[in-house]
């Protein structure tokens, strides 16, 4: 539904393009963007630079020299987990483009450290650091950026285009809004509030907006990702697990914990009695650089003062949802568009199925599709803008976002935010839910959300505020749809989609799953290999 703008913005700006979100996705995105001559404006909902999940964590990337027996393993390496869904034709884009923006960011002086020939070693970005970076060379090329203003819907013109966003500003509690000619949702994935490292601000809002405009999502079936943490903390650090040991609480090791499929004998454990770890594969001689490499991994024990190298500590899995899974937006082509015009999506706001098939994009292809991704948004967006005739009047813009804000007069209950929350979340978390799905488990937790969505449509919200927290609860909803309508489609076992009433990967079902809608979630296959045109004209060049 359309609805005619209201005037009580706080903040009413112009850009060529709005970047929506700051982590590496939208900071690159905004890079290329203005270094293309474009005026951007990046807003986040929290402050650029140390919100989001890379800023938190070290980042594994895929960063391979273009030598042609590395690059060939490298593609390899992740096509039979991913369950055969992976594009070669992507993978070498985002091989090549991440190979030239990583060396671009030692050239703008990021610190990367030498291996043991003296070479220096750029396969791992600290966080912290890493986006401080991007926020200083955003600014450098001219990016406007507002902090602390979450977007809560866009905003579209006669013909469908987008044409920018409004949102609130956390700190004054009032409305902005930007007018754009094109819009890039760089908003991260969803995690449900799960409290995993970094990844409270990701709630699937970007999915949520995208879709109210029209656009489209894939591979949401691989939206179940869970990251190991010490029980008594929220640090879903990972890396550092593969020295572990796993045992029963009576020290007994877990047989296959430790695998590359180990988190599924972990939460099979776990369903049953507690899971315990020890790092005890790390050599002494590691140790001291295992707490250099990262640093807030070990702050929990420190705190708690427990040396994880020697004493067992219990564990759990932490959802992270579409974030270390591969599902999101629909891209249709080489520049990263959208099905819906003026509206571009990168990093884990899109889907990441064309390098890592149905297997999580963590440890390295994540980082490096949101490099990629992120650059080649910024650029292609601001090529179309570029390609638009000059605007004789202002486009009539309108909003498009419904459930969770206050615009609609005739509501009849107060938004309950939290207890919608927690409603989400029961049918997310659990691992006999998501993780291992049977399609009575997988109908009956849709029903519930189907249900849920219906209350919330017709729930009032009355503050600025309340509509920032609302929203997320329906992005939430929304997304949880998404996955489980995904989810019942995709009768098999393939990448991290486990079902176990089809526990086999069935060939005739290696197609991608595209869904979308709102009040009626539809799913429908695609073919691989079919985003619809090819750039070839978008370069990889920085
Ligand atoms: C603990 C952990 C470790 C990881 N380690 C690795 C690794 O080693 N290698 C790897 O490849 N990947 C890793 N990942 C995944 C990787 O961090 C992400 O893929 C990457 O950060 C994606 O970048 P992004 O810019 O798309 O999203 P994010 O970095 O999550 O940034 C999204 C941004 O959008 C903002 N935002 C959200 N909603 C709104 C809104 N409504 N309005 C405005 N702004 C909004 C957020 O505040 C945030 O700044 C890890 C993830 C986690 C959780």
């Amino acid at each position: 539904m359309l609805k005619t703008l209201t005037t009580d913005f706080e903040l009413d700006l112009q850009a060529d393009i709005l970047v929506i979100g700051g982590g590496p996705a939208g900071t690159w995105a905004a890079w290329s963007a203005a270094s293309s001559g474009a005026r951007v404006i990046l807003i986040d909902k929290g402050y650029c630079g140390t919100t989001g999940c890379a800023a938190a964590s070290g980042n594994g990337v895929w960063y391979v020299p273009p030598d042609a027996e590395a690059r060939e393993t490298a593609k390899a390496s992740r096509e039979s987990l991913g369950g055969f869904l992976s594009d070669r034709h992507w993978m070498d884009r985002v091989l090549n483009q991440t190979y030239i923006n990583v060396n671009q960011l030692a050239e703008w002086g990021y610190p990367f450290p030498t291996d043991d020939e003296g070479k220096p070693y750029r396969r791992s970005l600290q966080g912290p650091e890493y986006m401080r970076l991007m926020r200083r060379q955003i600014q450098r090329v001219g990016v406007k950026i507002l902090d602390h203003s979450p977007a809560l819907e866009l905003l579209v013109d006669e013909d469908g285009a987008v044409g920018g966003a409004t949102g609130v500003n956390r700190q004054t509690g009032g409305r902005w809004m930007v007018r754009s000619r094109a819009t890039i949702i760089a908003t991260g994935g969803c995690a449900f509030l799960s409290k995993a490292l970094g990844c409270n601000v990701l709630t699937g809002d970007g999915y949520l907006m995208a879709a109210e405009a029209g656009a489209e999502m894939s591979g949401m079936e691989f939206s179940n990702a869970y990251g190991i943490s010490p029980a008594f903390s929220s640090v879903t650090k990972t890396l550092f697990y593969n020295w572990a040991t796993f045992t029963y609480e009576d020290g007994t090791v877990i047989p296959g914990a430790g695998s590359q499929r180990g988190r599924s004998v972990i939460a099979k454990t776990l369903l049953q009695q507690p899971v315990y770890a020890i790092l005890d594969k790390a050599s002494e001689s590691m140790r001291p650089s295992m707490r250099l490499a990262q640093p807030n991994f070990f702050l929990p024990f420190d705190r708690a003062g427990i040396d994880p190298f020697t004493q067992r500590f219990p564990v759990t899995l932490r959802l992270e949802g579409t974030v270390r899974g591969t599902g999101g937006i629909r891209i249709v082509d080489d520049s990263c568009a959208t099905s819906v015009r003026g509206l571009y999506a990168a990093g884990d706001a899109a889907t990441r199925e064309l390098i890592c098939g149905g297997f999580t994009g963590g440890g390295s292809h994540n980082a490096a599709w949101a490099i990629s991704s992120g650059y080649w948004s910024g650029k292609s967006a601001a090529e179309y803008v570029h390609s638009l005739k000059e605007q004789k009047a202002q486009p009539h813009l309108k909003s498009v976002g419904e459930v969770g804000l206050k615009s609609q007069s005739d509501r009849h209950y107060k938004f309950a935010t939290d207890e919608v929350i927690q409603a989400v979340q029961a049918e997310v978390f659990p691992y006999e839910k998501n993780l291992f799905r049977t399609e009575q488990g997988l109908t009956e937790s849709l029903a519930r959300l189907n249900h849920l969505w219906q209350e919330i449509r017709s729930s009032q919200v009355t503050s600025n505020q309340e509509q920032i927290r609302a929203r997320e609860a329906a992005a939430m909803v929304a997304t949880a749809r998404w996955m489980y309508s995904s989810a019942i489609e995709r009768k098999e076992t393939r990448g991290m989609h486990k079902h176990l009433d089809y526990p086999e990967q069935d060939p005739n079902q290696q197609h991608y799953l595209v869904s979308g809608g709102l009040d009626r979630v539809w799913v429908k296959t695609q073919p691989l290999n079919t985003t619809e045109k090819r750039l070839s004209k978008i370069g990889a060049a920085v």
